[in-house]
């Protein structure tokens, strides 16, 4: 998975002679994490340490690995290019050794005649193949380009689609490459067009359309349990490429300018437990969109995002709903 990445690596810390070196992993490749090292340590002449914290994306570089460490290296992200990191961290990405292998042709009548084709960073390298049998099924392909929070065309983080944006009108719907639902509801919710999931590991090809009706519904639950809500606390991320200052400061003001209560808070780890000990009766994340959405169920209180809030306090209608992201 990361063997041919592993040669660069090498040259890399060779060459800028760094001798501690701190590694990140995703939770899902953790349990490799020894094993890299072990790989690493016969290649090089460095000491490795593992930041050991949850990493969830290239947004979250921790502050202060030069206390442990001359270099970083997060494995499993592509770098956000629109987010500073010095010359001495590096990202090692990740894509599934999977192919399409006849789902294309399970794809093609769900999907219109103009298609936008999207992908997480693992499954980035089908792009080509899909794009190919599609065309050969005598459809339209295309595959935009997103904003400097994206490293590759048609990828799609779960805090940004603006590479759906971006040919949205352009296209008839589009066709996901990847795991899960959150990316390809994101799409959805973000472009108003239909979106198809062909996920190469379960081998199996969905439709959002429910879904994301669904979500609708938990949504309009959430928004509608905090508009009578005396305060608020509003949560912003302490990771580097989460923080939102800005924009909790707006919901702070807006709360407040309403005539109910607002008091923020900064976390990195944004759980039950680190809320348990604030009265609010409800809370407003600006920190990765997935909080609010993923996790909404974990907490004891409605938790909404800022557009969300914006609609609870009157200022937005609800058929102006938008899903949150994070912009470059
Ligand atoms: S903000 Fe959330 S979705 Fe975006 S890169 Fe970070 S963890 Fe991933």
């Amino acid at each position: 998975m990361f063997d041919e990445a592993l040669d660069g690596l090498c040259s890399w810390l060779e060459v800028n002679g760094w001798s501690k070196v701190a590694l990140q992993f995703p939770e899902g490749i953790k349990s490799r994490a020894q094993g890299l090292i072990d790989a690493l340590t016969e290649r090089t002449s460095c000491s490795f340490i593992i930041m050991g914290d949850p990493c969830y994306g290239a947004c979250d570089v921790p502050r202060d690995f030069e206390d442990y460490a001359e270099a970083l290296v997060q494995f499993g992200h592509s770098r956000i290019p629109g987010l500073p990191v010095g010359d001495n961290v590096m990202f090692i990405e990740m894509r599934a050794d999977v192919g399409l292998s006849g789902l294309i042709n399970e794809a093609l009548p769900h999907l219109g005649q103009k298609v936008g084709l999207l992908a997480t960073l693992q499954y980035l390298d089908l792009i080509g193949e899909a794009e190919y049998l599609i065309r050969s099924a005598g459809k339209d392909v295309a595959i935009g380009e997103g904003d400097r929070r994206i490293s590759y065309p048609g990828q799609v983080l779960g805090c940004n689609h603006s590479s759906s944006t971006s040919i949205a009108d352009h296209v008839d719907g589009f066709l996901f490459l990847g795991e899960g639902n959150f990316h390809a509801l994101a799409a959805s919710l973000g472009t108003g067009k239909s979106v198809t999931v062909l996920d190469p590991v379960r081998r199996e090809i969905r439709s959002m359309d429910q879904l994301r009706d669904r979500l609708l519904r938990q949504r309009f639950a959430a928004i509608s349990a905090s508009q009578e809500a005396g305060s608020f606390l509003v949560i912003v991320s302490g990771k580097t490429g989460q923080r939102r200052q800005a924009l909790a400061d707006r919901a702070v003001d807006l709360i407040r300018s309403k005539g109910r209560r607002a008091y923020s808070i900064v976390l990195e780890e944004i759980s039950p437990s680190a809320l348990l000990h604030y009265k609010a009766d409800a809370y407003v994340s600006t920190a990765c969109p997935r909080v609010a959405i993923d996790d909404a169920g974990m907490f004891s209180r409605p938790m909404l995002t800022f557009p969300e809030l914006q609609i609870a306090l009157g200022v937005l209608d609800w058929e102006g709903y938008i899903f949150d992201s994070i912009e470059d």
